[in-house]
């Protein structure tokens, strides 16, 4: 489909989650991938590279089909391309997450049936091997590469001449998920408040997102996601007591007690994130780091 600005949109099933996920293609350079399954129609549409916006499956996956088919070099960032191979490269991945969720509190059940999904997942995960690595103030084909880490630790942005191809940094209406994942910066949500910031000041005239329609507003979406984060601060202080919960105990509280597994997963590394950052703005203590984690109110 084509869209303003010279931007064709390639749109790709998802098994999950909002159903579809959009690759851009602008000029022969391809922003992400798709998931990887099935047949992807990148023979023959011009790909001259692929720049990946950040590792999650929906937008990675598809990289290693991509470059074989078009011969197309891949460009990822430095840190994210490090946490793809950590997540889909390493056997023990789902081991260690679910031992990360036994630790904040889920039950051993809920825990191992992540583990069971872990590998059932990483096995149709083809990222490209050895990317080009690029970084904040990289240019790819006149685009400014932006680090606008919350959503994923590594996620870029790409922006020329007010057009931002955004991944899932910014999304309309759904909210982006921002959860405190094993092995990742200590503080996701306050590195996604200054990323949304950061948009903010960069001001881009319109964002392509991952999923859902093209953004008009992107400032003003940011400034919303800003305010949807604040509030559920505020929930997730009103949540915690004196004797300490568990994020699990706490992600119950927020989101309820009626979830799928991997729902469930996101709702815990979410609760946490708003956990982490609360404890960095004096509005939540936590203990028992040799053990199970605990929050109280301060
Ligand atoms: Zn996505």
């Amino acid at each position: 489909m084509s869209l303003e600005d010279g931007v064709r949109r390639l749109t790709l099933p998802l098994p999950t989650g909002p159903k579809h996920v959009h690759c851009y293609l602008v000029d022969g350079t391809l922003f992400d991938t798709g998931l990887g399954l099935g047949d992807a129609p990148w023979e023959g549409a011009g790909i001259e590279r692929i720049a990946i916006t950040h590792f999650h499956p929906d937008h990675v996956g598809g990289a290693a089909a991509a470059a074989a088919a078009t011969g197309a070099p891949v460009f990822q960032g430095g840190l994210d391309y490090a946490q793809c191979e950590r997540v889909w490269g390493s056997a023990d991945w789902p081991e260690r997450m679910a031992a990360w969720f036994r630790q904040h509190g889920a039950p051993a059940e809920v825990a191992d049936e992540l583990i069971e999904q872990g590998h059932a997942f990483a096995a149709f995960v083809k990222y490209a091997l050895d990317p080009d690595l690029i970084y904040e103030g990289s240019t790819l084909a006149g685009w400014d590469v932006v680090e606008l880490p919350g959503h994923a630790d590594g996620h870029l942005g790409f922006l020329r001449d007010g057009v931002l191809i955004a991944g899932d940094h910014v999304l309309q209406p759904i909210s982006p998920a921002i959860g405190l994942y094993p092995d990742s910066r200590p503080d996701p949500l306050g590195d996604y408040l200054a990323s949304l910031q950061r948009t903010i000041e960069l001001a881009p005239r319109i964002a392509y997102p991952g999923h859902g329609e093209p953004i008009h507003d992107p400032a003003g979406r940011a400034r919303e996601l800003i305010e949807h984060h604040r509030r559920r601060l505020d929930q997730t202080g009103t949540c915690l007591n004196h004797q300490g919960l568990t994020p699990f105990e706490v992600s119950l509280r927020l989101f309820g007690d009626d979830l799928s597994p991997t729902q469930r997963r996101f709702a815990v590394a979410e609760t946490l994130s708003h956990l982490e950052r609360l404890v960095r703005e004096g509005g939540a203590a936590r203990s028992g780091d040799d053990g199970t984690l605990t929050y109280t109110a301060p």
